[in-house]
């Protein structure tokens, strides 16, 4: 008996095209949109090549089971650097591969890499991390000097590259999630007339990562000296007189692959090592940048590839997790070749498959979030630079006066957003054109949408991406939980965590959505997503856009509603200490805009993919199971929305209880048996749902009479619509579900575990 005949106990046999394989390279560059970039594709072959050979070789030989840096660890950064993986964070003319921005690039090396292991891909973004804010914000001697493969005097030897590392984290009381308070200090130690001063740095740091291996570490550092104003980031490097203390290694449970300790350095430097460089005002050492701007900088770039780390860990386990149910009860006597038992295993079981189809939609709306997000740091980078060029035309200076200039450009970019929807035909073309060469204005745009995905991302892939891992881990039983589970899945899981803690666990993320959110540039794009959602509902029934609108509209009046209502005990809801309320409203936009964006990456699938000879034989059965899962997840996020939404408008009002003044709607019971008498039936009706108080003045046995909707009218027609909105999406789970009882997997997996 084959896979097929098997479902049919299970569910409705479908007529649909199924999925017949799992999706392939050529689909993935269709999806995350580099199709046309044969040197990252090649880069991607690249980290593969190292992922699945020596860094799974490693982990199945135990390589996870300590936290010391052995030999065997450190030789996988050998094995990055011979793959050129080191190379990519830096332009050609400095021994570099990739022209442009390196984002995406950056995302799909750690992607490849956390498909086996997460922590080989943190020693790898822990060098770039390290080298960031010298990349973003860096004069030209420091870009000059580090921002190649290999210290100058040795370039093109054979000697030690840089290894980097970036120390902002101090040990308890110090830099934490609030990086406002450093620790860290600097002083002058000696400043000779008409010479570079000199400065002393002291810094620990606490869970620095590659610090076994670094020569070369960014930290950030607050002044102790009245002749150096403000805070910021210093290089330092391991020859610089002083101590240069790696410190204790960290006894991680996570990301056994990469080197974590507690550093402790007093050192001195001279002063160009300050990042961003300095100007002398009035005797005193004013940086030009200071250690929150530098990060600032720094974390809304590299958390993307966090963010995808997780994604990739979800993925990857679909074939393992297929592959033991299918095999789980063969070799037994009921589970003879051609019974029920040994071709489906457990997939006879309708939970099982369902809810790996919920991990594979998960997976795929993270790594459609991330990848959006990874693009479009790639695109706001030169956007960014003649942002700043225009800012040294019109002489601007200054965070506030930058701001205010910005903040004048929002019309003009609101209104921007609304003519790109139209077409040119429609449209004030000139305006158009005129907006769209206007730096600022499309500076603004891009940056607005880029402060969101980011924090959205590494806070939703990894948050509900290690929930999801858990779920992943659970359907191996007890295999899950140990060294030998196929694909690493226990690993994987505990590693998500750290993926959600470091480089600003969720709480930072949700406090920088909850501004970012409400930017009306960006409020402006959402709303546009929604009404072209609704469009591509119209074309393309059954992928879950018509519902994700209906939920982007409940989020709008939601976030609508708080900042103009106030609690029962008249305070604000909306404000910037009330994380109870700006931070589930925050969660809940990740679930929107992650299955907004894999709606648009399937749809992308369906453009594209005809014109790929290797795609195309495949479409129709791969489209419909995307759709299915899109569907799915859309789906979840709308029912997360409802839930959310419901709480937060009902939530701060106080329940009516039995006064005169709330009982005032109530029924009398006398009042209706009046009634009965002209409208048959109206008493038992009002016994049934109301609030009647009896002869005797008793009210029923709650806690009040129930809560009234004036004023939330819409909200409430709002939550009906989205309920009826969820039609079908049964029905695609069940389809998808069957589907993965039929797709066709490898044998065994294509590494070592
Ligand atoms: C293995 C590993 C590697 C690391 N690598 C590096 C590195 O290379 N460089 C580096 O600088 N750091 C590194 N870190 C540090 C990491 O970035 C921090 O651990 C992380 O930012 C959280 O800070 P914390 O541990 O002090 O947590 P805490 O600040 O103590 O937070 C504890 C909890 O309280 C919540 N919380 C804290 N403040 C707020 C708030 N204001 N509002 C709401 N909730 C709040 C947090 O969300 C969290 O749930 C690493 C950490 C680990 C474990």
């Amino acid at each position: 008996m084959n896979a097929t005949l098997a479902m049919q106990t299970l569910t409705p046999r479908t007529t649909e095209p199924a999925l017949e394989t799992l999706p392939g390279d050529d689909v993935r560059q269709i999806m995350w949109r580099f199709a046309d970039r044969y040197d990252l594709a090649m880069i991607v072959q690249a980290a593969r090549g190292v992922a699945r050979g020596p860094v799974a070789r490693l982990v199945a030989a135990g390589g996870r089971n300590t936290h010391e840096w052995t030999p065997e660890k450190a030789s996988i950064l050998n094995d990055f650097e011979a793959a050129g993986l080191s190379a990519v964070y830096f332009d050609p003319a400095q021994g570099g591969l990739i022209e442009g921005p390196k984002n995406l690039a950056l995302s799909l090396i750690a992607f490849e890499l956390a498909w086996v292991d997460a922590g080989a891909a943190t020693s790898s973004l822990a060098g770039y991390l390290g080298l960031a804010p010298i990349h973003e914000r860096g004069n030209a001697e420091q870009r000059d000097r580090y921002l190649r493969p290999c210290p100058p005097e040795q370039s093109g030897t054979t000697s030690t590259p840089w290894r980097a590392a970036f120390a902002l984290t101090e040990p308890i009381p110090f830099v934490g999630v609030d990086t406002g308070v450093l620790g860290g200090k600097v002083r002058i130690a000696e400043w000779k007339e008409g010479e570079e001063p000199v400065l002393e740095i002291d810094k620990r740091g606490r869970f620095i990562t590659n610090m076994a291996v670094a020569n070369l570490v960014t930290a950030a550092v607050d002044s102790d000296d009245p002749r150096f104003k403000g805070s910021c980031m210093v290089i330092l490097e391991e020859t610089d007189p002083g101590t240069f203390d790696r410190g204790v290694p960290t006894r991680k449970m996570v990301h056994q692959l990469s080197s974590t300790r507690d550093p402790a350095f007093r050192l001195k430097i001279p002063a160009w090592r300050i990042v961003g460089g300095y100007r002398i005002e009035d005797g005193v050492i004013v940086p030009n940048y200071s250690h929150s701007e530098v990060i600032e900088a720094v974390f809304r770039r590299t958390r993307v590839a966090v963010g995808l780390m997780t994604s990739a860990k979800l993925l990857s386990a679909v074939e393992p997790i297929i592959r033991y149910q299918r095999s789980r009860f063969r070799g037994g006597e009921a589970g003879q070749p051609g019974s029920l038992r040994h071709e489906l295993g457990l997939q006879m079981k309708q939970d099982v498959v369902q809810r790996l189809v919920d991990i594979w939609a998960t997976g795929e709306a993270s790594a459609s979030l991330g990848f959006a997000a990874a693009r479009l740091s790639d695109e706001l980078e030169p956007l960014e630079k003649r942002k700043d060029r225009a800012f040294e035309e019109l002489k601007l200076e200054g965070v506030r006066i930058k701001s205010k200039a910005l903040a004048a450009t929002y019309p003009g970019a609101i209104e921007f957003v609304s003519l790109a929807s139209k077409s040119p035909e429609d449209r004030d073309q000139s305006r158009y054109e005129y907006l769209l060469k206007d730096d600022l204005t499309q500076f603004v745009i891009a940056d607005s949408l880029a402060s969101v995905l980011c924090s959205a991302c590494k806070l939703w892939n990894t948050g509900q991406g290690a929930n999801m891992m858990r779920e992943a881990v659970s359907l191996m039983g007890g295999y899950g939980i140990t060294e030998d589970c196929p694909g690493f899945l226990g690993n994987k899981w505990i590693d998500s965590q750290l993926e959600a803690t470091y480089e600003g666990p969720e709480a930072v993320q949700r406090r920088q959505l909850a501004l970012t959110m409400t930017n009306p540039v960006f409020i402006s794009q959402f709303k546009q997503w929604a009404i072209d959602l609704r469009k591509q509902a119209g074309t393309h029934p059954g992928i879950g856009a018509c519902t994700l609108a209906t939920a982007m509209e409940m989020w709008l009046w939601t976030l609508d509603h708080l900042h103009t209502t106030r609690d029962a005990n008249g305070h604000k809801l909306y404000q910037s200490n009330r994380q109870g309320v700006t931070f589930p409203l925050a969660d809940v936009l990740c679930w929107i805009l992650a299955a907004r964006h894999f709606i648009v990456d399937v749809l992308e699938l369906e453009s594209q993919g005809p014109s790929q000879p290797t795609v195309a034989p495949g479409l129709p059965g791969l489209m419909q199971f995307m759709s299915d899962i899109a569907h799915v997840q859309s789906t979840r996020a709308a029912g997360e929305v409802g839930r959310i939404c419901a709480e937060l408008v009902f939530g701060y009002n106080r329940h009516p209880s039995w006064t005169p003044e709330t009982c005032e709607a109530c029924y009398n019971a006398e009042e209706l048996d009046v009634m009965e008498g002209i409208i048959a039936g109206i008493a038992g009706c009002a016994h049934g749902v109301s609030d009647v108080i009896d002869e005797e003045g008793n009210h029923p046995q709650k806690e009040g009479p129930c809560v009234r909707f004036g004023g939330v009218e819409r909200f409430v027609s709002l939550r009906t619509k989205l309920d009826g909105c969820l039609t079908g999406s049964r029905l695609a789970k069940d389809r998808a579900a069957e589907s993965l009882t039929k797709v066709v997997i490898p044998e065994a997996l294509d590494y070592p575990v």
